[in-house]
């Protein structure tokens, strides 16, 4: 992050402003919004800022920009014509810790104003941090269109409401499910229309009906997909925005986690091969307990939760303890590899049918029904097959595949450093140990990897 985002009050607030052009009129307009006390310095005013000088909104020094101006002050604009003169007064706000924004001029700039869109009290910021100002807009554009206009009324209609809420409510975590109801119900429409005054009945009646007690905890199994943020289900963000704990390993890619509900615990509970940061039999134990503690749990587990995820077997433990569950389905990691190397695992002329196969190995032994997978019209996905696949690719010729078979492996499937591999049942562990390919990474065996050539898009 290149700007830390914060909102500043500035009401009664000493500012200075130097220029008195449009760009000046411009800024001098949100600062005047936000309630701060205003000196522009300038020798002369435009229009529009001449008539907030009338009107006693401002003060005009009419001068030129001196250092001693800044005096008190707590932020400053540079607006002035002369980009030598807006230099300066960065430097001279610089040596004396005042925030400084001088317009257009981003290397003269201790902070810079975001794009908004108000629904006051309710502001929305955006920022590209100077490198794309038009993505910025687009993206406000966007956001004008989707946040109703009544959402300040809302805002403002909890403000009014909070102190009583948390009277009645004493547990904060009944509070916020409070919250989250009555935010997202009818009551919150009928303010967001403009009738208020029900709104506000409602809500009472709503607060009367709250349960005071902590309300009992859920856990939620829910897959993330690959690893590209875009191949969540909008269940999956939902339950990741309302969660109070989220358990995660790594095969979860950090840009999804940061679409977690930002103040929600977080737990590690990694697994690489032979690395367990938390054995399973202690993960199935926390979920009971943490949901026992009343918390909605997020497990959240790379691709699909019910392949080769061990899903089953945490919510095995859910259910013998009565806990209340629900199960989201992710893009396993075969599909997105799949897609995202141009393999169609089945094909009229190639394959009929698909296998997905882990190469863990159990008790030193990968256990495969190895004759199943040698039919040349069958495509095999290898989850975890990286350390064996040498064994593993032994095996498939051994038991009647052809070593010039093609092979593929992907790499970190769907995330930006995704990397493709072409080669076939005999050079595929000469390839992994050349490229040092590392997991996660998938195998795909079969005639379909040769549509590679033609099909691949990124
Ligand atoms: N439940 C997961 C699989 C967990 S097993 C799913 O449905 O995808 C872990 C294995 O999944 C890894 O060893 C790797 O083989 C595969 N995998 C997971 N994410 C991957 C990715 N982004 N790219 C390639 N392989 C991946």
């Amino acid at each position: 992050m290149d700007y830390f985002p914060l909102f500043l009050k500035l009401q009664g607030q000493r500012c200075l402003l130097a220029g008195g052009g449009e760009i000046a009129a411009r800024k001098a307009r949100l600062l005047l919004q936000a309630g701060a006390s205003m000196t522009v310095v300038a020798p002369e005013l435009n229009a529009e800022l001449a008539v907030w000088r009338d009107a006693g909104q401002l003060q005009h020094l009419a001068a030129h920009y001196a250092a001693s101006q800044l005096d008190g002050q707590r932020l400053v604009i540079a607006a002035t014509d002369d980009a030598g003169v807006n230099a300066q007064i960065f430097a001279d706000c610089e040596a004396r810790n005042i925030l400084v924004n001088a317009v257009d001029s981003p290397e003269h700039c201790r902070f810079i104003v975001p794009a908004i869109v108000d629904r006051s009290p309710v502001v929305v910021a955006i920022s590209s941090g100077g490198n794309a100002p038009v993505l910025a807009r687009i993206l406000k554009a966007r956001l004008e269109t989707l946040l109703p206009s009544g959402l300040g009324a809302l805002a403002s209609l909890a403000g009014k409401l909070r102190a009583t809420v948390k009277a009645r409510l004493a547990d904060e975590a009944a509070r916020r499910r409070f919250w989250e109801t009555a935010l997202d119900g009818p009551a919150a429409e009928q303010a967001m229309a403009g009738d208020i005054t029900s709104a506000e009945a409602m809500l009472h009646t709503q607060l009367a009906q709250a349960d005071a007690a902590a309300s009992t905890g859920a856990v939620y199994l829910v897959g993330a997909g690959p690893g590209n943020p875009d191949l969540l289900t909008f269940r999956a963000l939902h339950l990741m925005q309302k969660s109070d704990v989220v358990l995660y390993d790594n095969l979860v890619s950090p840009q999804i986690l940061a679409l977690v509900r930002r103040d929600a615990e977080r737990i590690y509970v990694g697994k690489k091969a032979n690395n367990h940061a938390l054995p399973q039999e202690d993960i199935n134990r926390l979920l009971v307990r943490l949901a026992q503690e009343g918390k909605r749990v997020l497990r959240l587990k790379g691709g699909d939760p019910f392949i080769f995820g061990r899903g089953g077997e945490e919510i095995e433990e859910l259910a013998s303890a009565g806990i209340i569950f629900e199960v989201v389905p992710g893009i396993t990691s075969a599909s997105g590899a799949s897609c995202y190397a141009g393999i169609p695992l089945t094909h009229r002329d190639y394959a009929q049918s698909v296998t997905f196969v882990t190469g863990h190995r159990r008790a030193d032994q990968i256990e495969l029904d190895w004759p199943r997978l040698v039919s040349p019209s069958e495509t095999v996905v290898i989850y975890m097959g990286v350390a064996q696949a040498p064994s593993i690719c032994a095996q498939l010729i051994a038991h009647g595949r052809a070593a010039t078979t093609p092979v593929a492996i992907v790499e970190r499937a769907t995330w930006p450093d995704q990397r493709t591999l072409l080669g076939t049942l005999e050079t595929l562990p000469g390839l992994i140990a050349q490229h040092t390919i590392k997991p996660p990474a998938l195998i795909i065996v079969g005639e379909v990897v040769q549509l590679h050539e033609r099909l691949a898009w990124r």
